[in-house]
């Protein structure tokens, strides 16, 4: 039993009760849609290596995040609700002026989690944050990102339907471009995981290529800032995308504003890496630039 029980851990399960416990994470109880995550997707721009950024939530302290991104001339998708009953989100006309300098994307009206919305309101809350959004801004919204990163299969299809372009969800250590357009996962996010965390949700949302990577790639690194400095160099040799998606508000509790520095000035070393929006992205992915 005392073998069993590392193993045990890292699949949520109880030995002798076979229960799975719940996974404590910033995105926790995703239901799985069809798992498409492709490793040799490359095919319109092999060995290419890109560097992006995403930033969840629309919360004022995105202004830093934002004016250290444009200090080291970095692109990034900031995903905006038009409210956030969990915390603040920035003003209307301070969203306008975000969409200057970066793309912004959509994350429903409310930020609600949509799997436990009956269809129908998950249906309104994509179409009329895309709406609310594209209305603001007076331009057309491509990117949509699952607020608490969840998602299944009728959602995915649903964020097509809506006319996005891509979504992004929070599947860990993943550099390739999937095969589903809907299903975008990241390199790193800007938080600490213990391994057992990551291996466990990698495991619950059949991301095998990002267990195998957690370990081979990023050697079980559980502080943010190696991952993602890891990621770059990977991406660097290997082609692909480094992705790094935060919540300031995130950085801000737990005062991270200098590494995140680092983390961007690193990213803005890295001259072979082009650097792009998540939705010039998604474009290119679709051979739209
Ligand atoms: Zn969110």
């Amino acid at each position: 039993m005392a073998l069993l029980a590392p193993l045990a851990e890292i699949l949520g399960v109880a030995p002798g009760y076979g229960k799975l416990f719940p996974v404590p994470s910033p995105c926790p109880g995703r239901r799985l849609a069809t798992p498409t995550w492709g490793r040799k997707v490359f095919s319109s721009m092999p060995g290419e290596g890109f560097v992006t950024f995403s930033v969840d939530d629309g919360h004022p302290s995105d202004l830093k995040t934002a004016q250290l991104l444009q200090k080291y001339g970095l692109k990034a998708t900031f995903y905006i609700p038009a409210r956030n009953a969990e915390r603040k989100v920035m003003p209307e006309s301070q969203v306008r002026d975000l969409s200057g300098s970066f793309e912004i994307g959509a994350h429903t009206l409310n930020h609600v989690r949509l799997t436990v919305l009956p269809r129908k309101q998950a249906w309104a809350e994509l179409h009329d944050g895309k709406r609310w959004l594209e209305d603001l801004l007076g331009k057309q919204v491509d990117s949509f990102c699952y607020p608490g990163g969840k998602f299944d299969r009728d959602l995915v299809t649903m964020v097509e339907q809506a006319g996005f372009l891509g979504a992004r969800t929070c599947t860990l250590n993943l550099t390739d471009i999937p095969k589903n357009p809907f299903l975008w996962g990241v390199s790193t996010h800007a938080c600490f995981y213990r391994p057992v965390v990551q291996i466990r949700h990698a495991l619950l949302e059949k991301n095998l290529a990002g267990a195998w990577n957690f370990v081979s790639v990023y050697g079980s690194a559980t502080d943010w800032l190696q991952h993602f400095l890891t990621s770059l160099q990977h991406v660097s040799r290997q082609g692909g995308i480094s992705h790094l998606f935060l919540h300031s508000w995130e950085i801000d509790e737990r005062r991270d504003w200098a590494r995140l520095e680092t983390a961007f000035e690193a990213a803005s070393n890295m001259k072979s890496l082009r650097r792009v929006t998540n939705g010039e992205l998604f474009a290119l992915s679709r051979g739209r630039l």
